[in-house]
Order: structure tokens, then sequence, then C-alpha cells
């Protein structure tokens, strides 16, 4: 298949390739393991020799379809499937940092994953250092030590809605010698292509637009391939050092531009498991057919809609596809054929005004949930970052009276109805 097909065809014929008189829609490959006539051949599968199917948490037919899917749609060279979100970015990390290392990471990220940067990653003994994602590069410099393996950031943070330059997080990570790993779960591949600004690992929530059903929690990891492990040999011996759970084989010389993404399947998740299921991978197919149609939509009807509050109501309003948006011009950048269908805003009243103004929503539905094909409304301070003190809020992004408003699929002028009557 051509490999210049655009992204609205990979969406629709990606990943599952039929064979004459194969099935049109991808099987559910529902079965654990898989049956080899020669004990020969099976061994050669479980050194990495040959490849092929043997056991589920390490390869399974229909979650490879839809790795592949994504990878085509980010532009990558290998893609694994995890069971959610936060194994994704547990995975993208641990794949190259262990116990002693460091990570510079951008301060506007998701709650859980700052959760699994600042408490879970540090009682393991790697360290993370958060930095304001709009600081000078000297600035931004002064946060990397030795001993930092890589640099991580959200596209579009969720909720804050900051957008990252892409270009200078790339050029400061590669001028220290590391990657840069970008979430990219709000934007989507639809909207946004990180790795031709120079991100070298982009992962995903399929639990978000991908699926957008609101069906399935996963994740995602994709390779782009392009960085330099040998170039930073003794900086990332798990790639380019034998490997002695695999009778001493080295990722960077047998698999190339393939290292990362072999050594996160063939060593992490056999070690620590979080597949997607195949039933869960189907679903995700299935979003994956309406991406391209689902996410400009919300998009679009929120760059047309600046007037959906008033002023006398809204004391502030974050959303990077509106000019005058503090980070407008990065989403031009970025982003020129449409941003996200999340915005959020604060009313004046702040928290108080924010909960009644929630209570008050009819159709609009008040939910963890966000980026679903339905209008989902959250306040950040006391449902995902209940956590955090008010100071941390500020420095993740999110204000106190921040309501989060994930616009879905219905009709406008439904949406904007509801929005009008809860605000009066
Ligand atoms: C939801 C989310 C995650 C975590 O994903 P889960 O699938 O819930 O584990 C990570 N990053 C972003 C930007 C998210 O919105």
């Amino acid at each position: 298949m051509s490999e210049k097909q655009s992204l609205g065809t990979i969406c629709i014929q990606g990943g599952w390739q039929p064979g004459n008189g194969g099935p049109r829609q991808l099987p559910i490959y529902q079965s654990t393991t898989f049956k080899y006539t020669t004990s020969e051949q099976m061994g050669r599968l479980f050194d990495l020799e040959e490849s092929g199917y043997f056991y589920t948490r390490l390869a399974n037919p229909t979650n490879d379809a839809v790795a592949d899917k994504i990878c085509r749609l980010e532009g990558g060279v290998g893609a694994m499937l995890t069971s959610s979100g936060q194994a994704a970015t547990f995975y993208s990390i641990l794949n190259i940092c262990q116990a002693g290392d460091h990570i510079v990471s951008s301060s506007t990220i998701y709650g859980g994953t700052s959760n699994l940067f600042t408490v879970t990653f540090p009682k393991m003994g790697v360290e993370c250092t958060l930095v304001n994602p709009d600081a000078g590069e000297e600035e931004l410099a002064k946060a990397f030590r030795p001993n930092t393996k890589v640099v991580f950031g959200e596209v579009i943070a969720n909720p804050a809605l900051t957008v990252l330059d892409i270009e200078k997080f790339a050029r400061l990570a590669h001028s220290h010698g590391v990657p840069l790993i970008v979430d990219n779960t709000f934007a989507t591949p639809i909207n946004c292509r990180p790795f031709e600004w120079g991100a070298d690992i982009v992962i995903h929530s399929t639990t978000k637009y991908i699926d957008g059903h609101a069906a399935t929690v996963g994740g995602c990891i994709v390779d782009s391939g392009n960085f330099d492990w040998e170039a930073q040999h003794r900086k990332f011996t798990g790639l380019t050092e034998p490997d002695e759970s695999y009778h001493g084989i080295v990722y960077t010389e047998r698999f190339g531009k393939m290292a990362y993404i072999m050594k996160a399947t063939a060593q992490l998740m056999r070690d620590l498991g979080s597949i997607q299921s195949p039933q869960n991978a189907f679903l995700i197919n299935l979003g994956l057919e309406t991406l391209h149609l689902r996410v400009p939509g919300t998009a679009r009807m929120l760059s047309k809609q600046p007037g959906i509050c008033s002023p006398e109501d809204v004391e502030w309003i974050h959303y990077p596809g509106l000019p005058g948006d503090r980070y407008y011009d990065l989403a031009r950048k970025y982003m020129p054929s449409g941003v996200c269908g999340v915005i959020s805003f604060g009313l004046k009243g702040g928290r108080m005004a924010a909960a009644k103004f929630m209570d008050k929503l009819k159709m609009c539905s008040i939910e963890t949930h966000v980026a679903d094909s339905r209008t989902a409304v959250l306040h950040p301070a006391s449902h995902t970052h209940r956590q955090l003190t008010d100071e941390q809020l500020v420095e993740a992004g999110v204000d106190p009276s921040m309501i989060r408003f994930s616009v879905g699929i219905e009709d406008v002028e439904d949406i904007i109805e509801d929005i009008r009557q809860a605000l009066e």
C-alpha cells in the first residue's frame, strides 16, 4: 500500500490488510497463544530471531494492526499499544531511564503524568525537574544534569491548554544528547504531527479522541526512529549494550531504527505486562475510522464560536485556536488546520460559580472524561487535580476557577443553548 496516503485514508484503510477472501473488518484475535509445528521454530521466536506471534503479552495481530495504523498516522517506524495512556507514559520513560537518572518535563502536563513524574518515579530513583514551557532556552537549559535522559511535554496540555513549542524543546533535548517525548493526545495526528517538528517519540492516551466514544481505556507509544542512540552510547546502554535477558542481543545492532520500540515490546511488555486487550483494540480501531471526521468538526466549531459565552459572565477564556490567546501563534504554526475540541474558562465568581454553572447544565454532562463525542465538562481543581495545592495548581497551569469544557459532536446550537440556559 502506498506510503503517500492522506491521513483520512489511513484512518480508514491503514492497519489491517485482508488477503483475498479475508475478513474486511479487523478480526479480533481473542487468543492468548499461537500454535506451531516445531519446537525449534518456537525457540527462534523467543530469541527474537524470527518474527511471529507466540503469546499475546508480547504481540497480538489485532493489537499490531491498530498500532500500525496509529504509527502510520504519526509517520513513525514502529508502535506499541498499552492498556492505558498512563502505561504508555510510564513505559516510554522507563525504556530509557533507570534508578539514578533524571527527566526534564514541562510543568503543564496531565495530572496523572504529574503524579507519576513527581511522586512515583522518585520512589523508583528517577528524579524529575518541572520547567515552565514558556521559559527561554537559556533558562530551560539550567534544568539539565549530567544524568538527564529525556525531555517530556504535551503538545496541547490537558487541562491547561498551553501549546508546546516543539521545535524549541527538540533543540534543547538534542543539544543535551537526549530525546524529546511528547504526548499528542489532545491534538491527535490529524491536527499535529510532532515528528515533523523534531520530537523523537510520541505517546497517546487512545482513551480520548482516538477512541472517541468513551468505550475503552488505552494508550500507544510511537517511535519516529530518528533518535541516534548509538551516538549517545554511554547514556543509553539499555539499547546499545547486550541485553542478558535475550542472550546478549544489542537492540541498536539488531533492530537499527526500531531499537527503542523493540526494546519496549520485547523487554518492558514482557516483564511488566499492561497490554491492551484485542477486544479493546478492535474498538479503538472503530474510533480511528472516524477520527479525521470528528476532530476537525469540534475544532472548527470552537474557532467559529468565540462568543459562546458573553463577556459579562466570563472572567477569562483559554483556547489556543482563538485569536488573542497566548498560544495562538504557536497553535497556528504547529496545528494550522485546527487545535482540539477542548476549551477552558473561568466564570466571574470563581470556584462557586463554576460548580453552580456545571450543576445547571442539562445535556452536557459532568464527567472525568474529555475528548469524547459527547460534550463533557469538569472542574479540574475539584476533580482531576484535587490532590494539588493551590500553588501546584498554578504551576500546572490550572486556575482554581477553571472549567474544562470538552465539546462533542452534537449539534452546535444545542450545545450553545445548554451553556446559555446554565449561565442564566
Ligand atoms: C487522559 C490522559 C492521559 C492518561 O491516559 P489514560 O488513558 O487515562 O491512562 C495522559 N495524557 C493526557 C494528555 C491525557 O489526557
